[in-house]
């Protein structure tokens, strides 16, 4: 049987072809039935321009109806889709175009003077035979050439186990992998999340994520596709325009900063969210304080989720029962989720270990590294997430962060989340990120970067002062050495805390 995402996603559209799939912020909206002919005309095109299933279409554009399109075009003609964040520079595209070796590579305008040089440099050092824009300006644009091609095309058979996508890890430490995602790990998450989150017909969904990684491009538009349904899609996130949006629309992703934004907004609350009736957040750590605040101002409890590129979404907290903040629910269907200590022993409810999953949605390996990916699957087929967690007594888990953030502070280990909740919990705190440090004593110290509040509770803030509020909740060797007060925190696009960027920055200072 044919195994095709775009087969299952296209068996859902709407019989109506003229139903609305795309809403643009100038109100131009893309239907069902220019979403399958614009595949179609754009899968001729690949298919025209040589690449046989298998072969590697790399796209670095903007988020526009287009780009979902060619995302949608490659897997019809059994490609596989590379999406790359339009914020990598040279030398980085280098790398992923020199990994991944793909047939195609798609680029944006402004990218035309760098995409003519890498045109015959790539085609010679990375063995890319063509490189299109994706513009509709450009002549010999890919947009462009596609309307020379018919809008018919038979989506290619895919096998379960055939390649779909490959997305490059953000790579915070050593190398960008690129994780193999097949058709079948697609379907199985895009299935399991539609139900789980109880899509339903006439929903809308607000569309405001990046589209070159998992959270926007597969989890939002997946469920959204399946569903036959619309989304507001906007390029990026933007409150005032989400405020605008959000009464016209069903259900909102996002990560959490894009709801710390909105509740900025004195005006967002109740009103604003009157036909929401889902909100989901992922990708980082929403904190409690915000999840409570978000509550309290619209009544509507965040659903927070949790999954990564590997494997899509592995947890969820209930649709109907208890959405628990600062918990990331419970494994979704099909996914098998297990915390083990050190040597992969069992633990206690409770203790914090690490987490591993087995599932279809797991990912098939990283892409040239088999070395590296046996190493990353346990003998039973459990991948090792590198992140550490626990259960509740009652199943819930809670995420305590990556392992490599893991302190170790004179052979003791320190969950940087324990003391990051206790600073947050303090008065003039916005949020912390504590993080260890080169130490010659301890190997690594335990510090704390805080972002003060504008306000004199904040002005207030003192390194002594802040260790001296913790001292007596915590163990000696988990109070923070060294405290550093910031007025921000440096976030990747997806929200991320970037603390690679935050040892760097403060290691020199470690010798004061
Ligand atoms: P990515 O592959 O870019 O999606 O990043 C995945 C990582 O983000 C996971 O391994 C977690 O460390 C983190 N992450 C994702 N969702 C959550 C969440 N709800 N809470 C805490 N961390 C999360």
């Amino acid at each position: 049987m044919n195994q095709n995402l775009y087969s299952l996603l296209a068996a859902h559209f709407p019989q109506d072809p003229a139903a609305p799939c795309m809403v643009l912020p100038d109100d131009r909206v893309w239907t069902y039935g220019d979403v399958e002919r614009a595949s179609g005309r754009m899968a001729n095109l690949i298919v025209a321009l040589g690449l046989k299933p298998g072969d590697r279409v790399a796209a670095q554009v903007e988020k526009t109806p287009e780009a979902l399109v060619l995302y949608l075009a490659a897997i019809r003609a059994g490609m596989v889709f590379l999406p790359l964040n339009p914020a990598y520079q040279r030398h980085e595209l280098e790398f992923f175009l020199g990994d991944a070796k793909p047939g195609l590579f798609v680029c944006r305008p402004q990218q035309r003077m760098l995409a003519a040089e890498l045109a015959n440099e790539l085609a010679t050092k990375a063995g890319v035979p063509h490189v299109l824009e994706l513009d509709d300006h450009g002549c010999g644009s890919l947009i462009d050439a596609a309307t020379r091609h018919a809008d018919a095309f038979a989506t290619v058979p895919r096998a379960k186990d055939d390649l779909a996508a490959i997305l490059y890890t953000s790579g915070t430490t050593g190398r960008s992998k690129g994780a193999m995602l097949s058709h079948g790990n697609l379907a199985h998450n895009a299935r399991t999340l539609h139900d789980y989150w109880h899509f339903q017909p006439g929903d809308v969904m607000l569309h405001m994520l990046p589209t070159f990684h998992v959270h926007g491009l597969f989890v939002a538009c997946h469920t959204t596709l399946l569903n036959g349904s619309a989304m507001f899609f906007e390029p990026k996130f933007d409150a005032a325009r989400a405020m605008k949006l959000l009464p016209q629309s069903t259900v909102f992703m996002g990560v959490p900063t894009y709801y710390v934004r909105l509740l900025l907004d004195p005006v967002f609350g109740r009103q604003t969210c009157r036909n929401i009736r889902l909100f989901v957040s992922g990708s980082a750590p929403l904190l409690k304080e915000t999840f409570d605040e978000f509550k309290a101002r619209t009544g509507h409890t965040i659903l927070e989720r949790y999954g990564m590129t590997e494997g899509g979404m592995f947890t969820s907290n209930p649709y109907d029962g208890e959405r628990r903040g600062g918990t990331v629910g419970f494994p979704l269907p099909g996914t098998s989720l297990q915390i083990v200590g050190a040597g992969g022993t069992a633990i206690k409810p409770g203790a914090v270990g690490q987490i591993q999953v087995k599932g279809d949605n797991v990912f098939v390996g990283y892409w040239g590294m088999p070395e590296k990916t046996k190493e990353e699957f346990t003998a039973d087929g459990y991948f090792r997430t590198g992140d550490m967690g626990s259960f509740d007594a009652e199943g819930y888990v809670t995420i305590s962060g990556r392992s490599k953030d893991l302190v170790i502070t004179g052979g003791l280990n320190v969950y940087p989340k324990e003391i990051e909740e206790l600073i947050d919990a303090m008065p003039g705190v916005v949020e912390s990120a504590v993080i260890g440090l080169p130490h010659p004593d301890f190997g690594e110290a335990v510090t704390a970067v805080v972002v003060r509040q504008k306000n004199a509770a904040g002005a207030a803030l003192t390194e002594s002062g802040i260790i001296a509020a913790i001292k007596d909740k915590l163990a000696n060797f988990k109070v923070p050495k060294w405290v550093y007060l910031v007025d921000e925190l440096p976030r990747n696009a997806m929200g991320k805390v970037q603390k690679n960027i935050l040892r760097k920055t403060y290691s020199p200072m470690t010798g004061r």
